[in-house]
Parts: structure tokens; sequence; C-alpha cells
């Protein structure tokens, strides 16, 4: 199974990190309000509301860096991660400014006040930041700074205390932080793998083993459309049926393997002349058929002749010998009289055994459906 692709995983930790921010939009707004209206107990109200202010624009900010992160082709996680903890960076910077400007040394309810700000701003930064390390760990800088800091700038062992409670919620939290971060990892990972595998599954479900082509399932799946689109709009439609001549004896005399390989020789020719739109499958055994829409008859007949001939000079030079396979091909045409792809295909079967018995290696063309 194929690894976890990093860039993937890198980009959907930073999108998860997005996601957790992108609520911040309703909940940080009326945070702002409320800190700037206690904010007022102690510093003037002008310099509360130019707090209020500059912050609710590094809000918007932000948050519109989210919107367009989130609009953007999964590309280059790197150059985002800088853009988001710029902008990011400004928002924490701004509510632990509050410790610079607001803080009253020697007033202890300013001091609880700042603290508690921080505390919850260290809380629900580990919450939100956590599928990202990098943006976690940045993030945490500036409020863990601002909780540490006021009681370390009085010397009392109360604020001594204070400091040391500060650092141990700090270490907690991070552990707390970088230990969802790890979960989220592995989750994000497995979530990778999963989508790997079921990706891996539905292209085995639709193709056959050994020749790569489409499998019968698959071809009755696009046929059963192809047949319906084309009948809907009258475009015509023309199916290929091919098996190759004589192929037991080869089997027979160079072995199954060599057998498998002139099987895949033959695919390999079929999808070399098939265009884009047409549908070429390895219906079992060594039988293939080929599905064109906007094709009629006389094109579809041209085309079987093509691909005979091609069949016809490929030359298989195995181990156990040279083997030059050729094929039989029936071709039939939908007529618009409402055929279902059972009737077509055994419309084509009758031609491709009209021309076994026709002496093999020759297209024989399908009679028209009686109204
Ligand atoms: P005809 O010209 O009448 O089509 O003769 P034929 O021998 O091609 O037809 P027949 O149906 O008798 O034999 C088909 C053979 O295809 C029999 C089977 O062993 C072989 N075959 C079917 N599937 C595979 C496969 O996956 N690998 C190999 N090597 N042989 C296969
Ligand atoms: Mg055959
Ligand atoms: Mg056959």
């Amino acid at each position: 199974m194929e690894e976890a692709n990093g860039a993937s995983v890198r980009w959907h930790q930073l999108r998860l990190y997005v996601d957790n921010h992108l609520h911040d939009r309703y909940l940080a707004p009326p945070l702002t309000v409320v800190v700037a209206a206690l904010l007022t107990l102690w510093v003037p109200v002008g310099q509360a509301l130019l707090w209020a202010g500059v912050e609710l624009v590094v809000i918007a900010v932000y948050v519109s860096v989210y919107l367009r992160f989130r609009r953007a082709p999964a590309e280059d996680a790197g150059r985002w991660a800088r853009r988001i903890a710029l902008a990011h960076g400004a928002h924490m910077a701004m509510w632990s400014s509050i410790v610079v400007w607001a803080y009253q040394p020697g007033d202890l309810s300013s001091l609880m006040f700042v603290m508690l700000v921080h505390v919850g701003l260290i809380s629900l930064t580990v919450v939100m930041s956590n599928p990202h390390r990098r943006l976690l760990l940045s993030d945490l800088v500036a409020p863990a700074v601002a909780l540490v800091g006021p009681p370390l700038l009085d010397g009392s062992l109360f604020s001594v205390g204070l400091t040391a409670l500060g650092l141990l919620y700090i270490a907690l939290m991070l552990l707390v932080g970088l230990k969802i971060h790890a979960s989220t990892l592995e989750a994000l990972v497995l979530r990778q793998r999963n989508d790997q595998l079921i990706s891996e599954l539905e292209r085995q479900v639709k193709r056959d083993a050994l020749t790569g082509l489409a499998n019968r399932r698959h071809f009755i799946e696009t046929g059963e459309e192809e047949l319906q689109r084309a009948t809907r709009y009258r475009h015509p439609l023309a199916l290929l049926m091919v098996d190759i001549d004589h192929f037991k004896p080869v089997n027979d005399t160079y072995g199954h393997l060599a057998g498998d390989e002139v099987l895949k020789a033959v695919a390999a020719v079929c999808a070399e002349s098939v265009r884009g739109n047409d549908c070429l499958a390895r219906l079992g055994g060594e039988e293939f058929a080929i599905l064109m829409p906007e094709t009629g008859l006389d094109e579809a007949g041209a085309a079987a002749e093509r691909l005979r001939v091609a069949v016809e000079r490929l030359r298989c030079e195995l181990h156990e010998g040279l083997v030059t396979p050729t094929v039989s091909i029936g071709v039939a045409i939908i007529e618009n009289t409402g055929e279902s792809l059972s009737s077509l295909m055994r419309r084509g079967d009758r031609a491709m055994y009209a021309a076994k018995a026709q002496g093999r290696n020759q297209v024989v063309i399908a009679p028209a459906l009686a109204a």
C-alpha cells in the first residue's frame, strides 16, 4: 500500500486548524467587547475602546485569511501556514498586549484579571490550535509570556507561587496539546490510507487483473449508460466483439503463462487502436469488446478492419517460441428501436461467430435488426 502523502496530511492539518479557528468569528468579537468593558476598570475608556477597535479589525483580517484558505486549491501548505501564523499571531499579540498597557503593578485585581485572561487564552489555544504543531507552539508563546510576566515583575513570595503555578499550567497544557496533536495526526494518516485503499479497491473492481483493461462488470455499466444516451439523443453507437482465433492451442503448445503474454499483447494492440471515448474491456477468457460512441456502421467496420490488421501484424516473441495471433471481429450498431445492450452484444457475438465460421481472422458486420 502506498505511504500516506506527507504534503496532503500537512494540508489537512492546516485545514483542521482553520476549521477550528473559524468558529472564532462568533466567539472572539463578543469576548473582545466584554474584556474591553472590564478593562475600563483600570484604564481610560478611550484606551479600552481603541484596543477593542484594533482587535476587531485583526479578527476580520484573520477570518478573511481563513476564508481565502478554505477556497484555495490544496497546494503549498507551508506558504499558507506562514500567512495564517502572521494573521493569527497578530490576534494573539493583541490579547497578550493587555499585559503591557493594562496591568497595574501592585493592584491584585488587575493581576488576577490579566492572569485569568491569559489562562483562558492558553486553554483555548490548546483546544483550537492543536491540529498544527508549529502553529500551536507559536500561538502559545505570547500568552505564556503574558501569563507569567506580571507576577515575575513583583518579587513577593505570593507572586513567585503564582509564576510557578502559571509555568506548571503552561507545561501541562503544552503536553495536552501535543498529545491531542499526535492523535489527530494519526487519525489523519489513517484516513488518508483508508481513502487510498478505497480508491484502489474501486479501481480493482473495475479492472481486469491480467490486462489492466476494464472488466465485464464495468463494461456492462458503461455500456448501459452509453446506450441510454445514444437512444435518447438518437446518436449512433457501435460495438465490436473481438475473439482471439485458435487460442486454446497456444496454451496447449506453449503453456498458460505464454498464453497470458499473448493475451496481454493483443489487449495492448486493442488499447492502442481505440479512441478516448471508446470503452474497451476484456469480457472474459480471450474475448474483448469495444463500445464506440458516436460511431456509425462504416466507421466501425473500418476501425474493426484496422484492429484486425494490427493484430495480424503482431509478433509475440516469447521465450517458448513465436506466436502470431489473429482475431475475428463482429460489428453491430444500435438501431434506434430501444434495443437493449444484451441484444446488441448478442448480435455482435453472432457476427463474430460468423467470422469464425467463414475462416477466422476477419470482420463480419451484423445484419440490421428486423423492424
Ligand atoms: P476459436 O478460434 O474458435 O475462438 O478457438 P479458441 O481456441 O480461441 O477458443 P476456445 O473457446 O476453445 O478456447 C479459449 C481458450 O482461452 C481456452 C482457455 O484455456 C483460454 N483462456 C481463457 N482465459 C485465459 C487466461 O486468462 N489465460 C490463458 N492463458 N488462457 C485463457
Ligand atoms: Mg477464441
Ligand atoms: Mg472465445
